[in-house]
């Protein structure tokens, strides 16, 4: 018997998977899964959960295969996490250990997406190299078009697709072509593109074995560690049993924020690239960026900020609809409470295919101004772990005459870090969840 009604999500990566595993809780809508790629990706690098979207992985009961992949276990309380180190001299200092409620959760992206997909219902149908070109809006539904030349319909689209996301680029021509004024038309189609941050990263899995012999009591070995210094930073923790260390080296031209990233956004490159940028920093950098094989560069861009996720019976999950910088650690979990929200709008007992484009408004209106508000913050966090900002404090630390003022200085832009990144395990889903569901009563 038909469901409901039909949802299509386009994109198998956080968001959509998660968005599918949460639909799947309710047995009668239909949903469909269309993946631009051949296979989902076998290699790929870390990603860490922090409490709040941690719980969004218990709730969909997911949480526990999740666990199997990882020595972390959740704990409740006060928790040690990220060691921040001021690294960029000889003798590193070590100035603060961020202490959450909960547990950071590292998990390895490919391991996460086929924990995933292992907890799709047999009858979903996940479609591989399936790639959405672009969409109509019809009275009746949604067509799908894709790179195939095929189509599909249906009655509502996530679009999941992550940051170059070609729905976005339709969704905003559609709003484009409904502005009442060039302006806003201009506007909107200004966000089509991602923008560089200023920000480009270096990633590769060491394997600890190798680390270990190097550098036997190495922090990165068993902790989450972020070694900062001007205009740099190198962060490593354990993934995958402790059998491997996710590693990552920032280098930061904020001067360039929105030019564009002139080269390929990610690639291949030698680790010559970015050694030389740290060489003066304290040896445990140089012990990891010895054990570096194959690194990629990634050119970090975000999204504009979007007037709104949501068109007609189209809505924008993730990346597609707010790519932020790293530097919280807080792009995969936003795209899961992008998925778990948009799953329990859908999923509301007075949800229909006729007033499904009012559900998902509570979703844009829910998750918009928090998923903005952590691109912002992540923003943030990238300018203070390079020592660039709050100014008054990164200008003059290398010039503090003792080590007592270099840490008092340290420990205030500590403060400030943790107070804006505290979101993400003082506060809880359930609000949001409960808000949206008394938005939904008052159709
Ligand atoms: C260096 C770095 C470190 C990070 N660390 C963390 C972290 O610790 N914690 C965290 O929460 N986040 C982290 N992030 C961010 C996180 O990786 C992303 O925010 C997250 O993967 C976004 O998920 P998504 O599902 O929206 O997009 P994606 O994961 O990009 O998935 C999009 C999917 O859509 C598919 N697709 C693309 N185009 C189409 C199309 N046209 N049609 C159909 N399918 C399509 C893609 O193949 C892909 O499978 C990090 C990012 C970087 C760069």
């Amino acid at each position: 018997m038909p469901g409901r009604f039909k949802v299509a999500i386009c994109g198998a990566g956080i968001s959509g998977l998660v968005a599918a595993v949460s639909l799947s809780k309710y047995d009668d809508i239909d949903v469909d899964i269309y993946e631009g790629a051949s296979k989902l990706a076998e290699v790929g690098a870390g990603v860490g959960m922090f409490p709040r979207p941690w719980r969004i992985l218990e709730n969909i009961g997911v949480d526990e295969d999740l666990l199997r992949t990882t020595p972390v276990r959740p704990k409740t309380g006060p928790v040690p996490s990220w060691i921040y180190r001021k690294a960029d001299g000889e003798e590193g200092i070590e100035f603060f250990t961020l202490t959450m409620q909960g547990s950071f959760i590292p998990l390895h992206r490919p391991t996460f997406q086929n924990v995933l997909v292992r907890h799709l219902p047999s009858h979903y149908k996940l479609h591989t190299s399936k790639r959405l070109t672009s969409y109509t809006q019809t009275p009746d539904g949604v067509i799908i078009h894709f790179e195939d030349g095929s189509t599909a319909t249906c009655d509502v689209l996530l679009a999941a697709d992550g940051l170059k996301s070609a729905a976005r680029t339709q969704f905003l021509k559609e709003l484009a072509e409904k502005a009442t004024t060039t302006e806003k038309a201009d506007k909107l189609l200004s966000c089509i593109d991602p923008v560089w941050s200023g920000l480009v990263t270096y990633r590769a899995l060491i394997p600890a074995e190798k680390l270990r012999e190097l550098s036997p009591d190495h922090r990165a070995l068993e902790h989450e560690i972020q070694y900062m210094g001007k205009d740099g930073i190198v962060v490593g923790y354990p993934i995958m049993n402790g059998t491997v260390i996710n590693f990552v080296a920032y280098v930061a031209r904020f001067e360039l924020e929105g030019t564009p990233y002139n080269g390929s956004w990610s690639q291949e490159v030698d680790v010559a690239e970015f050694a030389s940028t740290f060489a003066h920093w304290e040896p445990e950098v140089q012990s990891l960026i010895q054990c570096v094989e194959n690194p990629s560069r990634w050119a970090i861009h975000t999204v504009k900020p979007l007037e709104t996720f949501v068109s007609g019976r189209v809505a924008l999950l993730g990346d597609a609809a707010h790519a932020m910088t790293p530097n919280q650690g807080s792009g995969a979990g936003q795209a899961a409470e992008d998925a778990y929200i948009a799953a329990a709008v859908l999923g509301h007992p007075s949800t229909n295919k006729e007033n499904s484009e009012k559900a998902l408004h509570v979703y844009d209106a829910v998750r918009r101004p928090f998923a903005q508000d952590v691109v912002e913050k992540s923003r943030f966090a990238a300018r203070i772990s390079t020592l660039n900002w709050p100014e008054e404090i990164s200008r003059t630390v290398d010039n503090l005459e003792t080590m007592d003022l270099k840490l008092e200085a340290l420990s205030r832009l500590a403060k400030k870090s943790r107070e804006d990144w505290e979101w993400a395990w003082l506060t809880t889903l359930d609000d949001d969840v409960e808000r949206a569901n008394h938005m939904l009563l008052s159709f």
